[in-house]
Parts: C-alpha cells; sequence; structure tokens
C-alpha cells in the first residue's frame, strides 16, 4: 500500500488552512486590494503590440536587467543598494523564509498583520513566533523588543502601512526594533502608493533592513511582480534560491512600459486616496459602525454583528473581506477595498440597507 498524505505530508502543512480566495463572479469586488482602474486605452494598445513582438519562444531574460533599470528610479532605491524580483512580493517573502530557515529558526511577525508571513514560515519549516499589536494597532514596542530577546527571530516582516489595519506605525519605533534585532528586518511596503511614507531612503543606514515592494496595489496585480531592495551581501545570497525565470517575459515587458508611462498609476492612486477619504467620512458616520484611519487603499472597520453584515453586503451583490474570527483584536472587523466612487457608492448603499436589516 503507498503512504496516504497524513503519513507523507508533514503535519505543520496538514494543519494549515489554505489561503481562501472567494469566489467574486458577478460581484461588486472590494475584497483584495486591487485597483479598479483598467490602463488607459493608448497605453493598453502599446502593451498588446509590446505583447505580440515578444520572444516568447526564449526564456526570459534571468536577471532583468532591463526592467530592474527602470524600477530603480520610480521605486526611489538609493544608490548601492541591490534588488530581488519575485513573481508577486508573496514569492519574494517564501524566498527569505526559506533562506533563513535552519532547524530552530524563528520568523517574527506582528498580529494582526499579513497572514502569509506566518503561513509562509509554515512552508519553509521554521517556527513562526507572532506578537501582537497593541488595542488601537499601534506597534508595542516593548513587546517586540521582549520578543526579539526571547525568540532571537532570523527574520522580522513589518508591513509598512499593515494589513488588515491599514496605519503606518511610528518610524521611530520601527527603528528601535531594526536596531536591536538580532537578524533581518523586511518592512513590507506593499501599500506605499497610497501611504506617502517610506523607509527606502533608510537603506544605507540599516545593514540588517530590506524594504520589499509590489506593483500589484498600484494596478498591476495580473502580472505578479515584487521588488526586494537591500545590501547586495543579502540579495546575492537570496538570489540563489530565486527559480531562474521567475518573472516572466511577459511580466518583464509590461512592467517596463508601465513604468515609463508611471504618472498613469500615480494619478489613480489620487483618485483612490480621495475616494477612501470619502468612504472613511461616510463609514464613520453610520450606527453601530468603527472605520479606522487609512494610509493604504483599504478600510478596516468594525460592527457588532460582522457575520450578518458580512453575508448582507454578499446578497446585496458586494464582496468584501471578514476578518471576524481571525485573530482577537479583529473582532467584528471588516475589510473593504476602496474601489471606483461608483463602487464605494454601490458598497455604502448595501452596508446601510445590510446594517438596517
Ligand atoms: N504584503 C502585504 C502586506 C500584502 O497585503 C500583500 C497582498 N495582500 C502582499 C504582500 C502580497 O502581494 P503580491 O504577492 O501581490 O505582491
Amino acid at each position: 500500500m503507498p503512504k496516504t498524505p497524513a503519513e507523507i505530508i508533514r503535519a505543520e502543512i496538514r494543519a494549515l488552512k489554505a489561503y481562501h480566495v472567494q469566489d467574486s463572479s458577478g460581484m461588486v469586488k472590494l475584497d483584495a486590494m486591487e485597483n479598479p482602474y483598467r490602463l488607459p486605452e493608448d497605453l493598453r494598445g502599446r502593451l498588446a503590440r509590446l505583447v505580440g513582438e515578444a520572444a516568447l519562444n526564449r526564456y526570459p531574460d534571468a536577471g532583468a536587467r532591463a526592467l530592474k533599470d527602470e524600477l530603480r528610479p520610480a521605486l526611489e532605491i538609493p544608490t548601492g543598494a541591490e534588488l530581488l524580483l519575485g513573481n508577486g512580493s508573496d514569492e519574494l517573502i517564501q524566498v527569505l523564509a526559506m533562506a533563513a530557515a535552519k532547524p530552530g529558526a524563528v520568523v517574527l511577525g506582528l498580529e494582526p498583520s499579513f497572514v502569509m508571513f506566518r503561513m509562509i514560515a509554515s512552508f519553509a519549516g521554521a517556527r513562526y513566533a507572532g506578537v501582537d499589536l497593541r488595542e488601537d494597532f499601534s506597534l508595542d514596542v516593548e513587546r517586540v523588543l521582549a520578543a526579539l530577546e526571547r525568540e532571537r527571530p532570523a527574520v522580522v516582516f513589518i508591513a509598512y502601512p499593515n494589513n488588515p489595519t491599514g496605519n503606518l506605525f511610528d518610524a521611530e519605533l520601527i527603528e528601535r526594533v531594526i536596531e536591536a534585532a538580532p537578524g533581518l528586518v523586511v518592512v513590507d511596503e506593499a501599500y506605499h502608493a497610497f501611504a506617502g511614507a517610506s523607509f527606502m531612503a533608510r537603506l544605507p543606514r540599516y545593514p540588517n533592513l530590506l524594504v520589499m515592494r509590489t506593483l500589484s496595489k498600484l494596478g498591476l496585480a495580473g502580472i505578479r511582480l515584487g521588488v526586494l531592495a537591500g545590501a547586495d551581501a543579502w540579495i546575492r545570497e537570496l538570489d540563489k534560491l530565486r527559480l531562474p525565470y521567475n518573472v516572466s517575459t511577459l511580466t518583464q515587458a509590461v512592467a517596463r512600459e508601465v513604468l515609463r508611462h508611471g504618472d498613469v498609476l500615480t494619478e489613480q492612486a489620487a483618485a483612490i486616496k480621495l475616494e477612501r477619504e470619502r468612504l472613511l467620512r461616510e463609514l464613520q458616520r453610520m450606527p453601530d459602525v468603527t472605520a479606522y484611519p487609512s494610509d493604504a487603499n483599504f478600510i478596516l472597520f468594525r460592527t457588532s454583528e460582522a457575520e450578518r453584515v458580512f453575508d448582507g453586503l454578499k446578497q446585496r451583490g458586494v464582496l468584501i473581506k471578514s476578518l471576524h474570527g481571525s485573530h482577537r483584536l479583529l473582532a467584528g472587523c471588516l475589510r473593504v477595498t476602496v474601489g471606483t466612487p461608483e463602487e464605494n457608492t454601490a458598497f455604502l448603499t448595501a452596508l446601510t440597507q445590510a446594517l438596517a436589516a
């Protein structure tokens, strides 16, 4: 008899719940922090020609040199910092975890935060240690410093702004964490476009700091491109774990062309930020809703009957994300991605009805 999955698959993998992507067909899709806007018609035309001309019979440029040259100024990468590209920043988290997962190695994250930090640590066979934020979602620096002493983590992940809470932690507190950490600190700036704050310029100052970005939230979630920036001594080692052709020819070509017209994405991000403020104002006016200010392209809010409200929104054709039950600090919490003005209005109308039902 061949062995069963229970005998072959590692216990910690069997214990994981798969990352759940909700079915969104036909819905107003406000669940996944996507940019709701398409690219302008003329740029799409140029992309179509580029794709048509691409040498798809050949492997991609494994070093993605031309793309990196476009990324350096666009992301304001400091001189001397090197880049590692991933098939989304998810893949870069995976590379980091795999590289650091010596027996007994610890990956430390803040809780609640992006769930993949914890999941990927498990995939890689590292032990994950979570440190709770304060009730107001700020960084509890004393608790983090104590955890650094106790756990001696190989890698610390800090999302800045944080997902799902949407806030930027106090930069001085993050600096104290970087200074006290015995290993790497990765500042994950997935929502940078909506925040106006970054650790990128601090790279030269801290040899144990890496800064991660993604083009996903900016409007290119479909092409899958993540960027890790930091000292060559780290990037050179991590690059050995990257699969040779992880960033496809199409991704490289499309990203280069769109970055050359980067103002399109910046303008879309500005429109999203304006709508974020309207959404926040409207949410804060609703009965039984506590909405938290956000530096990202989503808003977290709390309501006493979160499950019923989430289902009520779904019945009315609006899909958001429920965080209720995922962490003590997120009891009653739902997260809505900022959409187009029309989508946001549809959400607000459906929410008013769902709350009153
Ligand atoms: N980091 C954070 C904080 C995120 O919220 C997300 C997406 N939800 C990611 C990384 C992953 O982004 P991607 O793999 O699309 O680059």
